[in-house]
């Protein structure tokens, strides 16, 4: 499947393809626990940036592995980004930014980003 996705105010759009989500995985690390983000794991190769590379900010903290990346004009965080356990490079995508998307109707696991 195709999805498409992006920010509030559209500055930032992006395509991903995968499977369809059989569950959304709730991060338990500080910024997630902020935002209420719910993810989806998929190789970098399987999503592309179709507008807004220069409208997000990058932010980055803890031990940095992991590029969150906000909307610097709505403050949406549509995805993320950073290298996996294996060393190839990962997107988180943000599930409620999908459009067409009910992501409330997944069962959530938990996912414990906060030891990473
Ligand atoms: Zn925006």
């Amino acid at each position: 499947m195709l999805y498409k996705g992006g920010c509030h105010c559209g500055a930032v759009r992006y395509e991903v393809r995968m499977a369809p989500p059989p569950k959304a995985f709730g991060c338990n690390c500080s910024i997630c626990s902020i935002t209420g983000a719910l993810l989806a794991f998929v190789p970098a190769s399987d999503f592309t940036l179709v507008a807004g590379e220069g409208a997000t900010t990058d932010y980055q903290f803890g031990k940095k592995h992991i590029h969150h990346r906000f909307c610097s004009t709505c403050g949406v965080r549509p995805y993320a980004h950073g290298a996996g356990k294996d060393g190839a490079e990962m997107m988180a995508i943000n599930l409620r930014c999908l459009a067409d998307f009910d992501e409330l109707a997944l069962p959530v696991e938990r996912f414990d980003g906060a030891s990473l």
